[in-house]
Formats: C-alpha cells, sequence, structure tokens
C-alpha cells in the first residue's frame, strides 16, 4: 500500500513537471517567436551607435545615452523609470596620439597606437627613448633597474591563440595593460608601449583600462596594434639592441564627473519586493560605437522588458532592466547599484549580465550555490533550441558580481567568443559588425532565464 501510495505520488510528480515543461517549452516558444519577429534592439542599438556614438564615462555621449535609454525602456514598456546618480572618472583622450620607431638613415617608422584609458599623457614634448621588450614581468623583474631606467618598456603578451575561450587568454596576457605601466615604473621605466589585447594580427590599436599603482611614479601608457608589436619584435631581435621609440599624448584624468545609472522596472505582481536584475553597461571606449562592448547587452536588457510585456507575461516579481554606468574605467555605477540595494535592504534574487557581446548565444555562466546550480541545470534542455547548449558555473559580469552580498544568484550569458577580440575597445566595434539575428537570438535566451527564475525562484 505505502508503496503504490509513493509510486503514486512520483506519477502525480512526475507528470506535473513533465507539464510544467510543456507549459514552460510553449511559452518561450512565444518570447522567442515574439523576439525574432518584432525584437527592438537592433534598432535601438542602431540609435544608441549611430546618434550617439562613443559614451566614455563624463563625456557628452554618456549624458547622452542616459536619456536616449530611459525613453527607450519607458518604450519598452517599463512601469517606472528612473535615474541612479553617482560620480564617476572623467578621463579624456587629448589629441591624436604619435608615436613611431626610429631608423636608420633618419627613416621613420609610424605606429598605430593610442592611450590606455586612465594614462596620463607626455604632454606636447613627448617622450623619447630605447624600448625594451619583455614577455612577462618575470622579464622585467630579471633585467630590473640596470636595464630598464630611462627606457620605454615594450610589453608584448600575445593572447594565446591555443585557448578556445578568447576570454581566458584575455584575462592571462591582459595584466600587460592593466599592471604593466606600473610594474615597468618600478624600474624606473619613462614610458611603457602595450601590445594590444586582440586575438588575430591587425592593424587597430586595442584601448582598455590600466591602473596605477600608488607606490611607483606615473608614466605614459598607450597601446600598439597586434602588427605593429609583431614588427617591433622582429626589429629588436635582428638588431640585438635597443631601438628608439618617441611618444606623443595628452590624456588626462579631470575631476570626476556627475552621471546615472538608468533603470527600468516591471513591478511585480506577487512579490514586487524581490528583484531580478538584467542589465549591461552603458559607457563605452571613446574610439568607436560600443557597439559590442556593451550596446548589445544594454539594448538586450530593454529587449527583456519588452518581450515579457509583449508575450502577455506578467512577472510575480519585479524585473529590473539596468544600464550601468562606467564599467570601463571605474566601475562606478555596479557600485552605487549595490549600495543602494544593501541601504534600502532589498531583497535581490538573480541577476544577468550581458557584456561578453552580440554574438551568438552559446550558454549561460553562473556564480550561484551548489542546490540553486542543480535548479537552474533542470531548465537547461529548454533552451537548446535557441543555441544555448551549456549551463556552467563561473563568473558572471563585472556590474553585478557583488550582488550576491543583496542575496542574488548570479549570471552572465556568453555569446560566441571567436570574433569579439577582433572588435574589442578598437575602431571596429561599430555597429556594422552585430549581426540582427545574433543579438534578438541572445535576448530570446536571456528573456527565457528570466522567466523561469521569475515564476519559480532560485
Ligand atoms: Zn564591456
Amino acid at each position: 500500500m505505502m508503496m503504490k501510495f509513493i509510486f503514486g505520488l512520483f506519477a502525480v510528480l512526475f507528470s506535473f513537471s513533465l507539464m510544467a515543461q510543456k507549459e514552460d517549452s510553449v511559452t518561450i516558444k512565444k518570447i522567442a517567436d515574439e523576439i525574432l519577429t518584432n525584437g527592438g534592439a537592433y534598432e535601438n542599438l542602431r540609435f544608441l551607435c549611430k546618434k550617439i556614438g562613443p559614451r566614455l564615462s563624463g563625456s557628452a555621449g554618456a549624458q547622452k545615452a542616459v536619456q536616449a535609454t530611459a525613453r527607450m525602456l519607458k518604450e519598452a514598456g517599463a512601469d517606472t523609470v528612473y535615474m541612479q546618480p553617482c560620480m564617476v572618472p572623467h578621463w579624456v583622450r587629448g589629441e591624436k596620439e604619435i608615436g613611431f620607431i626610429q631608423l636608420a638613415g633618419g627613416k621613420k617608422y609610424n605606429l598605430k597606437l593610442c592611450s590606455l584609458g586612465n594614462s596620463i599623457g607626455t604632454g606636447k614634448k613627448g617622450v623619447s627613448a630605447g624600448v625594451i621588450e619583455v614577455k612577462s614581468f618575470a622579464e622585467l623583474d630579471a633585467l630590473g633597474t640596470t636595464v630598464v631606467k630611462g627606457k620605454i618598456v615594450f610589453l608584448n603578451f600575445p593572447m594565446n591563440p591555443t585557448y578556445v575561450e578568447t576570454f581566458r587568454a584575455y584575462g592571462e596576457s591582459g595584466i600587460a595593460r592593466w599592471n604593466g605601466p606600473s610594474m615597468a615604473a618600478k624600474y624606473g621605466a619613462v614610458a611603457t608601449m602595450v601590445r594590444s589585447m586582440a586575438s588575430n594580427p591587425d592593424d587597430y590599436p586595442h584601448t582598455g583600462v590600466m591602473k596605477y599603482n600608488d607606490s611607483f611614479p606615473k608614466i605614459p601608457a598607450v597601446a600598439i596594434s597586434t602588427n605593429d608589436a609583431i614588427w617591433l619584435s622582429k626589429q629588436l631581435k635582428l638588431r640585438m639592441a635597443p631601438l628608439t621609440a618617441y611618444i606623443q599624448n595628452t590624456s588626462a584624468m579631470l575631476p570626476d564627473a556627475p552621471s546615472f545609472n538608468v533603470v527600468g522596472e516591471i513591478r511585480g505582481t506577487e512579490f514586487p519586493t524581490e528583484y531580478i536584475t538584467v542589465g549591461g553597461h552603458l559607457d563605452s571606449w571613446d574610439l568607436a560605437e560600443g557597439a559590442n562592448d556593451d550596446g548589445t547587452g544594454c539594448m538586450q536588457s530593454i529587449e527583456v522588458l519588452r518581450a515579457l510585456k509583449a508575450a502577455g507575461i506578467k512577472p510575480k516579481r519585479t524585473i529590473r532592466a539596468v544600464m550601468f554606468m562606467n564599467e570601463e574605467n571605474g566601475g562606478r555605477g555596479g557600485e552605487k547599484y549595490l549600495e543602494l540595494a544593501l541601504a534600502n535592504k532589498e531583497k535581490h534574487v538573480f541577476a544577468l549580465e550581458s557584456d561578453d557581446g552580440g554574438f551568438t548565444p552559446r550558454g549561460f555562466s553562473f556564480d550561484v550555490k551548489d542546490d540553486q546550480f542543480q535548479k537552474l541545470l533542470q531548465w537547461k534542455d529548454l533552451f537548446y533550441n535557441y543555441g544555448v547548449y551549456f549551463f556552467n558555473r563561473g563568473g558572471s559580469g563585472a556590474d553585478v558580481e557583488e550582488l550576491n552580498k543583496a542575496g542574488a544568484g548570479l549570471a552572465g550569458f556568453v555569446p560566441d567568443s571567436q570574433r569579439y577580440f577582433d572588435i574589442h575597445h578598437a575602431v571596429t566595434d561599430v555597429f556594422e559588425n552585430v549581426s540582427r539575428r545574433e543579438l534578438h537570438l541572445g535576448a530570446v535566451n536571456m528573456t527565457a532565464l528570466i522567466y523561469l527564475v521569475d515564476k519559480y525562484g532560485l
């Protein structure tokens, strides 16, 4: 009798979960059909890229983007749209950088270069010095002050091509850009040239943030294109002696400037004080349109709200689409969002960030507890038809990664990463390099995940 009862209970539970799965797959199909037919992310992105363009923190472009996305969130059907004021670093590039290698017979090799974000400038006079190449910090340490003092250090840390996951290579080689200038300054270098963080050889300097260590002098830091780095390395090897380089940049850090995160909400019907966040970062580097970094993540997040509304889904919990300010050179928007969440004692259930580009969806990366991950895994098959085939454990996104302090499970949207570092932080990060289909398919998967987390909790 008892066995029969248990079997019966199993059958009921099993058929219930099958029914729930069926119901969810129907709803997700509805979401997908809506976005793939009427999706608005691509046209919003066109506006952001072509009518506004670069949006570095503290710039006029960033302020225009705040206003534009507030409007987009309203049009998407958010019940409430508001701004969270925050102070941001205000770095400016100044005039177009100049740099060359002095060759024999008075000839020059002009470098394709740009200042790294947060770098000080050389001033109009520029800096001229011998170039020393290093391929690791261990090599730099070994050379020490005797060799490095008075030189321009060329940090040649190629992204490892054998890593299929390009972000892994970026994480490893990126230390040259983040820490390299201060590591070189420690031994008396007068400036640094960093090989661009790009997966393929190209002719574009890729900028990005660097951070000064206050223990050492601040020295100017520029990125040179991968092709120039390859050329320079070869020249230094051939000549077996330092070549002289000249760098001129006028970048500068100004006082902090006022800016905003932009938040759009759909208020929850059952648990309005429980929050689910979906976002990207609104600021972008100044060299291009910030299309894939991170216009796509912002526009997809707005699309999540629009699609839920358009598909007639009334979320139980409050869903927030958040445009975070200043991810690129400070992270102040993410900090402000967390600060307010804690100060207001908000209950955060889940936060999803899209900041790896608007490419073809591949998976999600979760930073959650064990039981939460088991729950998420039960939904994985629902995504298969829409191109998402893995749910991994790992990082989320720079703007949400500390929201677990407010109780949230965290996730990052993971699109295909092969082309991301062709355009990352370079002039090539433009609207034309985003596919409407890929962008919208990403939004489909993001909306489906938000729908499931909202319906069942985490
Ligand atoms: Zn980004």
